[in-house]
């Protein structure tokens, strides 16, 4: 008998879930299978793990948490793809790696074009601008196989509720994820894990005879002809295909400029947010969530929300992690953070944001927020004339002075920073909303304010400020083309952009089958 046992409380000095089914039940032979794992740290001096299980024993077992279990498939039908032409994925990024993923497994023998190295290459590159400062155009943080969640957390939580998470979280896991992101309130990745897993997706579609062109840039599309560039030798490759599913993610400027000013398709502006990272001690950050039971858990995590006239709030938070130079444009600054899977770095970071309203930057043109964007980034260059990142100390910051020099904290940014006014980097109402942020989030965990603590400029890539408009099956304005993932504007986030590629897949499948 398979029985579903709820609210299963345990202590994290003492986390062992089967010698407590044993111990509980009575049972020596059993099976079991973790379904959630989450911390409950409401109360300081009563932290504990809650669980939901499976159960599967001979025993009748009885309680008021216990009912029967039933099994969840996350499995999904895969239908064959019946067009005639092959579908092309531009982009292998969540989006296209599952839309990718999906319709290799439908016989659509997709053909994937990806303007950065496949991400062995890709990774080398990376190195060598978190070391030297030597940027490649197309292979960085935000361009490459795996797209710009490979050098990450890989945080696989998203406020989106769709059965499809399920299918999409247990694919990471069978292409090598741990499997504890099946079960866990939070689950997350880890950079260390994120390459192996891009790796054996792109080999399963290669498999299923998918085709892959790294290093490769997507030009135009008219009519059905799909125009790309080599960027090894600049020659011009074409492919015939009606089914263009474009995941390039919201760096794309170039790509998204092409597609509104030459090709006209549908774009409207989008709000945004703008801000900062903010590093603190991972142990600070572990002992203000779970007191004395820091010692026992993994390193904490944390969201904070506010309001003044806008909404502030933390984003992509690294326990033990590191602030990550992630441009993708020469002499321009973008902040974001990353983690390994044991997320035991010596510091904690999170993005510190405010809203960015279309009107804060609304001109003429739909790509307005990409100028404004920039405008910002390259800002935040021009103080050190180099990588070193704009930054300030909390109580500096706090009082209006600059910091001289880093104190209890040492930054986890690879390039040095330049202690400054950060107004001169970011427009007024974001530093406003910072102020009063940092003094917020304190009263809800104690010590964000520590006068230590790091903060560093420009976050300003956390979401798209366009959004590529596209109707009920999915289609944008331009016949063909099918915008999917982060940069069309319809999802923020590892997961939620694997879904939205996921979505369209199965859309154009079924479209194939009518
Ligand atoms: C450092 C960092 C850390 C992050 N951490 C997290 C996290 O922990 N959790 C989370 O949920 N999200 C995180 N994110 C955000 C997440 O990575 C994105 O939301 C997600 O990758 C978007 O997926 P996508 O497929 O829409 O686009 P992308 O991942 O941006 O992929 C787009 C791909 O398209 C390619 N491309 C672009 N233009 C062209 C063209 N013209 N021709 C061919 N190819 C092209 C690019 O090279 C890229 O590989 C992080 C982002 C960064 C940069």
């Amino acid at each position: 008998m398979k029985y579903r046992i709820d609210n299963i409380k345990i202590s994290p000095s003492n986390d062992d879930i089967e010698l407590y089914l044993k111990n509980k039940y009575k049972i020596d032979d059993f099976n079991y299978k973790i379904l959630l794992k989450s911390i409950d740290a409401r109360d300081k001096n009563n932290v504990f793990y809650l669980y939901n299980v499976m159960l599967e024993c001979n025993e009748k077992i009885l309680g008021k948490n216990v009912s029967e279990y039933v099994e969840k498939s996350v499995e999904l039908d895969y239908p064959k793809y019946s067009f005639s032409d092959r579908p092309v994925v531009v982009g292998f990024g969540p989006s296209g790696m599952f839309s990718g993923l999906y319709l290799a497994r439908c016989g659509a023998k997709p053909i994937i074009i990806e303007r950065g190295s496949r991400v062995e290459e890709r990774k080398k590159k990376v190195e060598d601008f978190l070391k030297n400062k030597v940027l490649c155009d197309n292979s960085n943080v935000q361009f490459g196989e795996g797209g710009a969640g490979t050098f990450s957390d890989g945080k696989l939580t998203t406020n989106v509720k769709d059965k499809l998470i399920g299918f999409i979280l247990y694919e990471f896991y069978k292409h090598g994820a741990r499997e504890n992101i099946l079960y866990e309130s939070h689950p997350h990745i880890g950079t260390d894990y994120l390459e192996i897993i891009v790796k054996s997706i792109r080999e399963e579609i290669i498999s299923l005879g998918g085709e892959f062109y790294f290093d490769t840039l997507f030009m135009d599309y008219s009519r059905d002809k799909v125009l790309c560039k080599k960027l090894i030798d600049d020659s011009i490759i074409e492919f015939k295909s009606n089914h263009v599913l474009l995941g390039i993610g919201h760096s794309a400027k170039d790509t998204i400029r092409h597609l509104y000013d030459n090709m006209h398709i549908n774009i409207e502006p989008k709000a945004f947010s703008m801000g900062v990272r903010i590093e603190h001690k991972r142990e600070d950050i572990n002992k203000a969530q779970y007191g004395k039971f820091s010692k026992y858990l993994p390193s904490a995590y944390y969201k904070l929300a506010c309001h003044n006239d806008r909404g502030i709030y933390t984003f992509c938070m690294c326990p033990g992690g590191f602030v990550l130079a992630s441009t993708s444009d020469n002499n321009s600054i973008v902040t974001n953070g990353m983690s390994n899977n044991d997320r035991m770095g010596d510091n904690s970071n999170s993005a510190l944001l405010v809203d960015v309203r279309v009107d804060d930057y609304y001109k003429s043109s739909p790509l307005d927020g990409i100028d404004y964007q920039e405008k910002y980034e390259k800002l935040a260059y021009s103080i050190s004339k180099d990588y070193k990142a704009p930054a300030n100390l909390v109580k500096e910051f706090l009082e209006d002075k600059i910091a001289k020099e880093e104190r209890s904290i040492k930054t986890s940014y690879p390039h040095g920073l330049t202690f400054c006014d950060l107004s001169k980097v970011l427009p007024n109402y974001v530093i406003s909303g910072l102020k009063f942020g940092i003094v917020e989030f304190d009263k809800k965990l104690k010590g964000f304010n520590n006068p230590d603590a790091i903060i560093i400029g420009v976050e300003s890539r956390s979401s798209s400020p366009v959004r590529i408009l596209r109707g009920e099956n999915r289609c944008s304005s331009i016949e063909g083309i099918y915008p999917i993932g982060e940069g069309a504007g319809y999802a923020g986030g590892i997961t939620s952009s694997a879904l939205d590629g996921l979505k369209t897949a199965i859309e154009i499948v079924n479209k194939s089958n009518e």
